[in-house]
């Protein structure tokens, strides 16, 4: 069955056809390690998830790639403002190393919470340094790069055409001249591969230069290539990324061997709070652990993605949280009930069945359409007969929604009052820091609130006593 992609880069739902025979080479922006990820991140790795699952369905092999970008990435997204590292490990009195090794592990928590399969290659921008370099001087020797007093500068005026995804408007930029840009560029568009440490910069490396620092674009043009090649499959990432990040990450690889590296280019929407945008000042920035700690399962809000295209704005609110964690329950009762279901199916049922999976399949395959295979999964679920083929035939859905559908539900489902949850996360906290002794007087604690707390391998349990 085909698959169609909505293709930023065609503005058009194409059929996708993988460069090698059933096998495809995906890369996706990874995060700037420098804070929490937020439930927005997380949509965008969500959604990416999908993607790469149902290929899988599809019978392909998949080398997917992501980068942790520790260095590089600036305050503005573009060329200027500090690294978003080094003013993170300023705030927090840490090393950069530090403010990285802590939000990278964080970050894989909530993969592995919201059941994200991890990429094939994790590559971090620091490890890359060479490779980079490498990059960056064959755009100077091509003569698609020149140096400035404070970086090395793609000139984007020696491409045969810029943009290519998006729709900025470079001449628009040019008469409306920004105050703020560096004067020595000698296009606004121009944007930085490699740029010049000042004095007692935290991060840099030697180079022909002098001592300097990656710029962001570069790091995932020169992992990319180093892991998938000149040119590869699927290139995905969150909307923003398009006309800065992708369009650079683009003509850097023009500039280098007159390749668009990626057939597909592939952007997820963003995530709104409460119909606006998460932001600190408006205090509604959350993460998934605040959804843990509300004592859901982190699958609702993956199974929350799947009320809405990727494509489009998706509004998180706690009562839409409220009652799709009641959806999650009905799927997994729906699946254990057909498991021990006795009903024998006969040719019109399995005849209904096959079309039900057939229409889950089309739905999948039509550019991510999750609502409407959600539609043909409850089909399934609501079946009047009740078997374990129809069981199997849901397990099987689950290779795509990645839902757990086969977890029991908990017949106590308490509710766990927000103090126990609090002195529950702080034992979390005290446990990450190996401090036992905390950790046991946080559990007596609980106890005498009438609860008890156990660790399991899926996280803490916790019942009343
Ligand atoms: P940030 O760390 O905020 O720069 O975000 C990293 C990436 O996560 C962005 O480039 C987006 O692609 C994605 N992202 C951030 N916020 C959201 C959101 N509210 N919804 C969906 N994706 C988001
Ligand atoms: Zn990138």
């Amino acid at each position: 069955m085909e698959i169609y992609l909505y293709n930023t880069l065609t503005k058009e739902k194409d059929v996708f056809k993988s460069l090698e025979d059933k096998k495809v080479k995906m890369y996706s922006c990874g995060p700037t390690v420098y804070k929490d990820a937020t439930i927005g991140n997380m949509r965008t790795n969500i959604f990416q998830d999908i993607l790469r699952r149902i290929l899988k369905y599809n019978g392909y092999e998949i080398k997917h790639v992501m980068n942790i970008t520790d260095v590089g990435h600036l305050v503005s997204d573009g060329d200027e403002g500090e690294d978003k590292m080094i003013k993170s490990a300023r705030e927090e009195h840490k090393t950069p190393l530090e403010i990285a090794e802590h939000y990278t592990k964080l970050f894989f928590e909530d993969l592995k919470d919201l059941n994200i399969e991890m990429p094939e290659v994790i590559c971090k921008a620091t490890d890359y340094i060479p490779e980079m370099l490498a990059y960056v001087e064959k755009l100077v020797k091509n003569g698609y790069a020149y140096e400035t007093s404070t970086a090395i500068y793609f000139d984007v005026s020696k491409l045969d055409k810029y943009p290519v995804l998006s729709n900025i408007n470079v001449e628009d930029q040019k008469a409306g001249a920004r105050v703020d840009v560096d004067p020595e560029k000698k296009n606004p568009y121009d944007f930085a591969l490699w740029i010049k440490a000042p004095e007692n910069h935290l991060m840099k490396w030697d180079s022909p230069w002098g001592p300097s620092y990656p710029g962001w674009h570069i790091e995932c043009s020169a992992m990319s290539r180093k892991h998938l090649g000149e040119q590869f499959d699927i290139h995905t990432g969150g909307i923003d990324l398009i006309p800065t990040h992708h369009e650079n990450e683009i003509a850097q690889s023009k500039g280098y061997c007159g390749k668009i590296p990626a057939n597909y280019w592939i952007h997820g929407e963003y995530l709104l709070i409460n119909g606006g945008k998460m932001s600190k000042s408006l205090g509604n920035v959350y993460l998934l652990k605040d959804i843990k700690e509300k004592g859901y399962d982190p699958l609702v809000y993956k199974l929350l993605c799947y009320t809405c295209s990727y494509r489009n704005k998706l509004n998180f609110t706690w009562e839409g949280i409220e009652a799709t964690s009641k959806s999650l329950e009905r799927l997994r009762n729906g699946y254990q009930t057909n498991k021990n279901g006795k009903d024998i199916l006969d040719g019109t049922d399995k005849k209904e069945l096959a079309r039900l999976e057939n229409e889950f399949h089309k739905a999948i395959n039509d550019d991510m359409n999750m609502p409407l295979a959600m539609s043909f999964v409850w089909e399934v679920v609501k079946y009047p007969k009740k078997s374990p083929e129809i069981a199997d035939l849901l397990q099987k859905f689950d290779t795509v929604l990645g839902i757990k559908i086969n977890k029991e539900v908990k017949e106590n489902n308490i509710q766990i009052p927000e103090n126990v949850l609090k002195l529950v996360e702080e034992r979390k906290q005290a446990r990450q820091e190996k401090n036992w002794a905390e950790s046991d007087r946080l559990r007596d604690e609980i106890q005498k609130l009438g609860y008890s707390v156990k660790d399991t391998k899926e996280g803490v349990e916790i019942n009343e006593l």
